[in-house]
């Protein structure tokens, strides 16, 4: 596979490992995260890694009742369980296992995200990216897909890749139009399997571990940890057990960064706005 890039690789190398910690969020769901937390709180553009996973309805029975974004995009992506996504302006849906959303919440939107079970296994990722500054204040803007319309890659070794979003040599994601040119593999591998996919040289990129543990440029990493990756064009994962991570990687925004919980803005003054504006409804029109 060539990309025609004169023939140089530069495999990246792990700079960086984080532990995903237990937090709670919504109306008390229990979540390990990754990105957002004092110790990695912005990998440029990505704001927030948030992996829910539980056979425990206590867990995740709460939910995300109503609650408000500004200034960026939430992407939902379900392994097990069911979940319903409604906003404020009429859009309604459930997410399947194996779905996605990719909500690009722009100006704003108030939205809720309930599991749509009482019992049973839940399990799944959401992903907060940044936006750009002139998207932020864009109309909101959903991509839904089910299961079904996610492309899946055979890497050898009865070992799959399922491509959410962006390019894996002919296979694209379904997922397209996303300022910060993203990709997003969910890598099923096998004993045996390695897989070095190309990803444009100056993305930021991590690789995720949800099951077992992966070797990620010759270093293990374990589950729930997520490994952080300097530039180059290719990242080299190693399976020497059945396991599975998700590889992220976008264009980074270099922009000034002001965050205030669901509202994530440039700057202080636009946080203000953000919340006289949630407070006077203009997030529901
Ligand atoms: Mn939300």
């Amino acid at each position: 596979m060539t990309q025609g890039n004169k023939g140089l690789v530069k495999s990246r190398k792990v700079i960086k490992k984080i532990h995903a910690e237990f937090v709670s969020d919504g109306a008390g769901v229990k979540l390990r995260r990754s990105i957002g937390l004092e110790n990695m709180s912005y990998l440029d553009p990505f704001l927030l890694l948030d992996a829910f996973g539980s056979d425990r309805a206590d867990d995740y029975i709460a939910g995300f009742p109503e609650h408000p974004h500004r200034g960026f995009e939430t992407v939902t992506y379900m392994i097990a369980g069911r979940m319903r996504h409604k906003d404020s302006n009429g859009s309604e849906g459930v997410l399947l296992p194996g779905g996605v959303q990719w909500m690009t919440a722009g100006r704003g939107i108030v939205h809720s995200e309930m599991p749509e079970q009482a019992q049973g296994e839940m399990r799944g990722f959401q992903l907060w990216v940044n936006l750009p500054a002139h998207k932020k204040m864009m109309s909101p803007r959903y991509q839904n897909l089910n299961p079904e319309s996610i492309s899946e890659l055979n890497i050898g070794n009865n070992s799959k890749v399922r491509v959410i979003a962006g390019e894996v040599g002919n296979t694209k994601g379904a997922i397209t139009g996303i300022f910060t040119e993203p990709i997003f593999l969910d890598i099923h591998g096998q004993t045996g399997c390695e897989f070095s996919p190309i990803i444009p040289e100056n993305h930021a990129c991590f690789v995720y571990v949800y099951e077992k543990f992966v070797t990620v440029a010759g270093q293990v990493i374990e589950e729930h940890e997520l490994a952080v990756l300097d530039e180059g064009n290719r990242v080299r994962i190693e399976f020497k057990k059945r396991a599975k991570c998700i590889l992220v990687a976008a264009k980074p925004l270099m922009e000034p960064v002001s965050r205030f919980g669901p509202f994530v803005m440039n700057t202080k003054q636009e946080i203000n706005q953000a919340i006289i504006d949630f407070n006077s409804g203009e997030f529901l029109s």
